[in-house]
């Protein structure tokens, strides 16, 4: 490769980072070294593979903008930054003007006895998930086809899915779903106990149980012995494989190995920069202000910010709202705000809780100066929709704040929703605007994606965008083979 920008990751971060390169007018030369063996693809909506609803390739990412080198496959070993150069496994080495690193997370793997093999991956039969082939990995692990749990079929030892945060529960819920018996091992009380209060928590957990989870929060496991989860309490968990959902750590071993500041991950400016001006990071290895990534929203917003400043425009990144919606089927949840916003209170703040256990709905809004400061919305879509947006754009809330959590519409409203609403808060990408990519020809998601940016965000909305176009009716995206589970049956379940 001559000099010129080269991007260090092929994941998401970097993927949109060429794509705005290109379309704010960079001319000069840009290669990807990137080293999963395949094209950039959506890492959060691996959970539609694990649970039999999507095929691998519909997770790819539209093709990068023509004209960037990019090659899959390969992993740089090195920086070498008085050089300016970085090298490559497969022997190459490729000069650069500006270094980004998108390296992105690794899954952590907690230090437990019998995880990890000798050469420090995870042992046999236990999975830290991350990458599609992860999800490969697990889909094809013995014994781990569907049991026909719930159906009569017979027991035997279940998946086990070890640590119930977003991923976690996201996780338990996907197998679930794909007919797996699932049991989700916590060790605080309640599961997501960072984002959520304890009323939530504890709807959550009652939710879980009705999916058919298996749940027992508040177990510290202790060690893994040849399929089975012992846990400090004495209890033991057969499992037929171990999902590992436990955080994921920024990937800062080439930052590390070529001296650049790294805290939790690569320490970098509101222009990116790391401490070597010629070198800037984004996505998830790279940390703003003690916060490192974690989420695609930000990864695109730093994506946005360099592409401005490398094409010679004013930008910088100001840190990252907030915002989870979790993307479990028959589980709408959404935290809006940091892990402080929704509950500490400000002594301004006005907080705005319901608690309607019978029907799994949990509210609790936190407004400063009559605009949305945090939320955690559970079992309210509606209300999920129309906070989202608030927040999103930083709105002042309607004064009838209990109308608001209950979704109730506004006497004027005729009902239904806008064709101008937001159906991708990611990508901010409206009902009609993806009605009319699918009108003009696109049959899946990923025609759609590359139309319209849809989904390619958190993904939650991939339902919503299906549902539009009726793409499972034409039969374009099916389920992987033997997945048990039916596409016109996910676009009906959940209201839809
Ligand atoms: C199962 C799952 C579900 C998720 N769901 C959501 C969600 O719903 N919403 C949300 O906002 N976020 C979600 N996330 C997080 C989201 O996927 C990440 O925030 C996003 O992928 C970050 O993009 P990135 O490009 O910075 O890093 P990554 O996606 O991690 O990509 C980094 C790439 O760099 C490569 N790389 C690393 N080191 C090197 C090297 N030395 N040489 C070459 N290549 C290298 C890696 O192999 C990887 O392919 C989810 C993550 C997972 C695993």
């Amino acid at each position: 490769m001559r000099a010129g920008i080269v991007i260090v990751g092929h994941g998401p971060a970097a993927h949109r980072l060429v794509q705005l390169l290109r379309r704010y007018g960079y001319r000069g030369r840009i290669g990807v070294l990137g080293a999963e063996h395949r094209p950039a693809y959506q890492r959060s909506l691996l959970g539609e593979v694990l649970g039999g609803r999507l095929r691998p390739p519909a997770l790819t990412l539209p093709a990068v903008a023509e004209g960037a080198d990019v090659r899959d496959g390969v992993t740089v070993t090195g920086v070498d930054r008085r050089r300016a150069l970085v090298h490559t496994d497969d022997g190459g080495s490729h000069p650069y003007d500006t270094l980004v690193l998108a390296t992105g997370a690794r899954p952590h793997l907690p230090d437990l006895p019998g995880l990890r093999a000798p050469d420090g991956a995870p042992a046999d039969g236990v999975t830290a998930l991350r990458t599609l082939d992860d999800c490969l990995r697990i889909a094809s692990a013995p014994g781990t086809g569907p049991t026909g749990a719930g159906k009569g079929g017979t027991q035997g030892p279940g998946v086990v899915v070890l640590g119930a945060g977003v991923l976690g529960v996201e996780t338990a819920v996907d197998l679930r779903g794909a007919g797996h018996d699932v049991t989700l091992v916590h060790p605080a009380p309640h599961p997501m106990e960072n984002r959520l209060d304890a009323p939530a928590g504890l709807l959550l957990t009652e939710r879980l149980e009705r999916l058919g989870v298996r749940m027992l929060p508040g177990r510290t496991p202790l060690a893994y012995r040849s399929g089975t989860l012992l846990l400090e309490d004495g209890g033991q968990v057969p499992a037929r494989h171990l999902v590992v959902c436990a955080g994921a750590v920024p990937e800062t071993s080439l930052a590390r190995g070529c001296g650049l500041a790294v805290r939790t991950g690569v320490v970098v400016d509101a222009e990116l920069r790391t401490s070597d001006p010629r070198v800037r990071a984004i996505g998830d290895c790279a940390e703003y202000q003690g916060t490192a990534g974690g989420s695609v929203l930000t990864a695109w917003e730093q994506a946005d910010v360099l592409a401005r400043l490398l094409t010679g425009g004013r930008a910088r990144f100001r840190g990252a709202r907030s915002a989870v919606r979790l993307r479990a089927r028959g589980i709408d949840l959404a935290v809006l705000g940091g892990p402080d916003a929704p509950g500490e209170g400000h002594c301004a703040d006005e907080v705005v809780t319901l608690m309607d256990r019978t029907r799994g709905r949990y509210a609790r809004l936190v407004l400063r100066e009559g605009r949305v400061h945090g939320a955690v919305l559970l079992g309210l879509p509606r209300a999920i929709a129309a906070v989202a947006q608030l927040y999103d754009q930083d709105l002042p809330a309607p004064s009838d704040r209990l109308s608001l959590l209950l979704g109730t519409p506004p006497a004027d409203d005729r009902g239904g929703p806008a064709e101008d609403d937001v159906v991708c808060f990611c990508g901010g990408v409206t009902r009609a605007e993806v009605r009319r990519s699918w009108r003009d020809g696109a049959r899946d998601l990923a025609a759609v994606a590359a139309a319209t940016r849809a989904t390619t965000g958190c993904g939650g909305c991939a339902r919503d965008v299906l549902a539009l176009g009726g793409g499972a009716r034409s039969g374009a995206v099916e389920p992987v083979d033997g997945g048990p589970r039916r596409l016109a049956g996910l676009l009906g379940e959940g209201g839809a």
